[in-house]
């Protein structure tokens, strides 16, 4: 088991690889507003269990074991963010949210999280009850209750 920390810089080092090839120590520090040093200790404990390799000047690269790790992170941070972005939360909040919760639910709970994300996203067209969803958010009543009444009117 990996601390949430370690979590957290497995998923940073996944993103940062994924558009360099590698990270530099400097580069994963700015993303995770952390110290280079404590950059430099935690890639040392990582290294050590396998999850990276840390070349002095040739940065940080994820070992499969890591890869794996940091996948499973980042794939409940993107089911995360898109749900709290389904129910109307602003991105920025969204994905910063997403990268609490990711390390806290039950996987139970993630998966059927990802599956209404799928649901929703699969729907054809804007789904109706999202709609309403919004719009209740707003104006604090039921589109629907409304729309009952004025039909049988
Ligand atoms: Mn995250």
């Amino acid at each position: 088991m990996l601390s949430r920390k370690a979590e957290d810089y497995l998923e940073a080092i996944l993103n940062i690889t994924e558009t360099n090839g590698y990270a530099k120590i400097k580069h994963i520090a700015e993303t995770l507003d952390v110290t280079p040093p404590s950059v430099i200790e935690m890639v040392k404990k990582l290294d050590k269990k396998g999850c990276v390799t840390y070349k002095k000047y040739g940065g940080v690269t994820l070992t499969e074991k890591g890869r794996g790790i940091a996948r499973v992170v980042k794939d409940r941070h993107d089911t995360l963010k898109a749900f709290l972005e389904i129910i109307t939360v602003p991105e920025k909040i969204a994905d910063k949210d997403a990268c609490t919760m990711e390390h806290e639910l039950h996987s139970v709970t993630v998966k059927q999280i990802k599956n209404l994300v799928n649901f929703v996203k699969t729907s054809p067209g804007h789904p109706q009850w999202l709609g309403h969803f919004e719009e209740f958010c707003e104006t604090g009543e039921h589109p629907c209750g409304e729309e009952r009444r004025s039909k049988s009117e």
